[in-house]
């Protein structure tokens, strides 16, 4: 499932391509995706310019003139493609350009964005962009990672009272938002601090070099992510990797990558999903 890094790679990918530009022509090739989507729809974006790209967690934000923001969640395998070429190189397969491309946009310079996703877990709406914070999807959200609000006075202040595993507490968009089941195993590694170990019971100053862990990580994803858009307007051309390699995600069996540790990398399964990390020094 893209993570907010990859979200915010599609958003660096299109924004030369969107902002400014009119959606001149929209070609909507289905009534819904994981819900309906909005009334309308097509007739309500064709026509309109878009004034910007944001992003809040993992959910990208068109801004379109006239005070309507288009709201995307890639679900679990949506992609976005400019041209025929892929943004992003995800870790997880999707599936065959061409086969499930739900809604494809024309913008007025002639570039195409496609929204391509098999297995339609996807949400598109359009909302009131003055209203943004309160649709319901966007409405709970945590602090953003990447934000001035998060930090860790902040987490230490989320996680005081929470009684389950740090792993299932870092997984809860209140408290954070926009981590996925892969950059959560990737920090708590990265932070030396135990999956198991209940949230509320971290000292202070781990909990501090968890937040920082946390920023590094997103951050050096969405520099490999950056690394592999140079290129997407080559016709048919593939991006390079945006899978850099993780430390101890899908490294089950692999020697602990810390410097001196000796452990190795274990798969355990926490709330019916997997959790990758080294007992030796994660405590
Ligand atoms: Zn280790």
């Amino acid at each position: 499932m893209p993570e907010l890094p990859e979200v915010e790679t599609v958003r660096r990918g299109l924004e030369p391509v969107l902002t400014d530009r009119i959606l001149a022509h929209v070609d909507q090739r289905r009534p819904d995706l994981r819900w309906p989507l909005p009334e309308r729809f097509a007739g309500r974006l064709t026509g309109r310019r878009v004034t910007g790209l944001g992003r809040r967690s993992k959910y990208l934000l068109i801004g379109l003139e006239g005070g309507e923001t288009w709201i995307i969640h890639l679900g679990m395998s949506g992609r976005i493609l400019v041209g025929k070429a892929k943004i992003g190189e995800f870790h997880h397969p999707t599936s065959t350009p061409g086969k499930h491309d739900h809604v494809i946009v024309t913008t007025d310079r002639g570039d195409t964005v496609t929204y391509n996703d098999a297995r339609r877990f996807g949400v598109m709406d359009l909302w009131s962009t003055a209203d943004l914070a309160s649709h319901k999807l966007l409405a709970g959200l945590g602090p953003e990672p990447l934000g001035n609000a998060f930090n860790g006075a902040a987490l230490a202040a989320a996680l005081a009272d929470k009684r389950a595993p740090i792993k299932a507490a870092l997984l809860d968009q209140r408290i954070v938002a926009g981590l996925g089941n892969i950059y959560v195993s990737e920090a708590l590694h990265r932070s030396g601090v135990s999956p198991r170990r209940l949230a509320g019971s971290i000292s202070r100053p781990r909990v501090e070099r968890l937040a920082g862990a946390i920023v590094a990580t997103l951050n050096d994803a969405i520099a490999a992510g950056g690394s592999s858009l140079r290129d997407y307007r080559q016709a048919d051309g593939e991006l390079g990797y945006f899978q850099h390699s993780f430390r101890v995600y899908d490294r089950d069996g692999d020697p602990c990558p810390t410097k001196g540790c000796g452990g190795t990398v274990h798969r355990i399964v926490q709330s019916g999903r997997s959790t990758f990390y080294c007992a030796e020094c994660q405590r």
